[in-house]
C-alpha cells in the first residue's frame, strides 16, 4: 500500500507533495465479531484532517473531514472506489472491506481548529465515504469531531446513509445551538430487492427515513439526497412517488434528486453487478452512458423535474443543490436544484 500517497489533495485525486501519514504509522487490526468478519482496519494518525476542496471541483463546499477511507456499506455505485486505488488497494471488494481509519481524527480536528490561520469556514462531512459506517460503532471518532466543532462554533454539515447518527443526537442538538448544522440523509429508493443487492451493507431504506422523523423530532431539520435515482430500476414514475411521498412522510425539510454516475473505478463495478443480476439492461446502459460518466443532460432533467413536481405535491420544500442546510422557521424557502450533478459519493 502506497502510504505516503496519502496527502490531503489525493483525497480528491490530485498529486500533493506533503505525505500525510509514514508507514510506521500503520497498525492493521480485525475484529471476529460478525459485524467485522472478513473486514480489515487499518488505523493511522493523521497530520492533517481539515482537507481543501481542489478550486476546480464542483462540489459546494471548500473544507471537508474524512475519518475513513473505504466503506462497509459497499454500495455498488460509489464513486469513491476510485481513491482507494491511490493506496493500491482494489477498487472492489478491496474498497468495502479494507478500511482506513484515522484514529486521531479528533485531537487533530482540535488542533486545526484553535490555529490562527483557520478562518472557521463550513467543514463537510460524509462527502468521500460514510462518517457513520459501521466502523464508527466501534472507533467512535464522530464524537470528538463534533465536539471540537462545537467548541469552536464552527459550522458543519453531514451527509450519511447510516443510522448510527442517531447515537450522536444529543451532540448534534447542542451544536446546533452554537452553529449551523445541515444534516442529509441519502435515500435513492425504497424498493428492498433492489436495495439488498446494489447497497448490500447499508441499513433499510425504511430506517434511514426513521433517522430523518427522529432528527426532525428534536428540532434539527434534515434534507434527503436521493440518490442515487437508477435507470431502469428505481426511476418509473411510480417508484419515484413512492420515494418521494415517504420522504415527505418522514418530515424532510428537502429533497435534492441526484441521477446514477459512473466514474472510473465504480463503473466497471456497477457493470458488472448489472450484468449479473440485470443482463438485459446492459446494453441500454452502455447507450445511457455512451457519452461519459454521467446520464444525458435530457435525462438528469426529467428527474429533477419529476422529483420537485411531487416534492411540490407532497409540501417538502425545494431544495439547493448540495447539501441541505438547517432550516429555520423564518427562513424563506429555497431556490430549486438545476440539473447539474454533485459530485457526491452518492451517499
Ligand atoms: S455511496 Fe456512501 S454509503 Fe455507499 S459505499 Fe459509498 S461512501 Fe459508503
Amino acid at each position: 500500500m502506497r502510504w505516503e500517497n496519502l496527502t490531503e489533495e489525493s483525497e480528491h485525486g490530485r498529486a500533493a507533495d506533503a505525505a500525510l501519514f509514514g508507514a510506521d504509522a500503520v497498525t492493521t487490526r480485525t475484529f471476529d465479531t460478525p459485524e467485522f468478519r472478513g473486514i480489515t482496519f487499518h488505523e493511522v494518525r493523521a497530520r492533517s484532517v481539515l482537507n481543501r476542496v481542489p478550486g476546480a471541483s464542483r462540489m459546494p463546499f471548500e473544507w471537508t473531514v474524512n475519518p475513513y477511507r473505504g466503506c462497509t456499506h459497499a454500495c455498488v455505485y460509489c464513486f469513491a472506489r476510485k481513491t482507494h486505488s491511490y493506496l493500491d488497494l482494489d477498487t472492489g471488494v478491496g474498497f468495502d472491506t479494507q478500511i482506513v481509519v484515522k484514529v486521531n481524527a479528533p485531537d487533530v480536528l482540535r488542533r486545526q481548529l484553535g490555529s490562527r490561520r483557520w478562518q472557521g469556514d463550513h467543514v463537510a462531512m460524509g462527502t468521500n465515504v460514510d462518517c457513520y459506517q459501521r466502523a464508527e460503532g466501534r472507533y467512535r471518532l464522530m464524537p470528538g469531531i463534533i465536539s471540537a466543532l462545537t467548541e469552536h462554533a464552527n459550522p458543519f454539515s453531514i451527509l450519511t446513509k447510516g443510522t448510527l447518527i442517531l447515537r450522536d443526537l444529543e451532540l448534534l442538538v447542542r451544536a446546533s445551538e452554537v452553529t449551523d448544522v445541515g444534516i442529509s440523509v441519502s435515500v435513492g429508493f425504497l424498493d428492498t430487492g433492489l436495495w439488498r443487492t446494489v447497497e448490500p451493507g447499508t441499513p433499510a431504506p425504511e430506517r434511514r427515513l426513521d433517522v430523518v422523523r427522529t432528527l426532525g423530532e428534536h428540532g434539527i431539520g434534515c434534507g434527503v439526497l436521493m440518490a442515487p435515482v437508477i435507470p431502469f430500476l428505481s426511476d418509473d414514475p411510480a417508484q419515484l412517488r413512492a420515494t418521494v411521498r415517504a420522504i415527505a412522510a418522514a418530515g424532510a425539510t428537502s429533497v435534492t434528486p441526484l441521477a446514477l454516475h459512473l466514474r472510473p473505478g465504480a463503473r466497471e463495478w456497477f457493470m458488472a453487478w448489472l450484468a449479473q443480476h440485470h443482463p438485459h439492461l446492459v446494453r441500454r446502459y452502455e447507450r445511457l452512458y455512451a457519452e461519459g460518466a454521467y446520464a444525458p443532460k435530457w435525462y438528469q432533467r426529467r428527474i429533477t423535474r419529476q422529483v420537485h413536481e411531487l416534492a411540490q405535491e407532497y409540501g417538502i420544500g425545494p431544495a439547493r443543490a448540495g447539501l441541505a442546510r438547517r432550516i429555520r422557521p423564518a427562513e424563506p424557502a429555497q431556490a430549486p436544484a438545476g440539473p447539474e450533478p454533485v459530485q457526491l459519493s452518492l451517499l
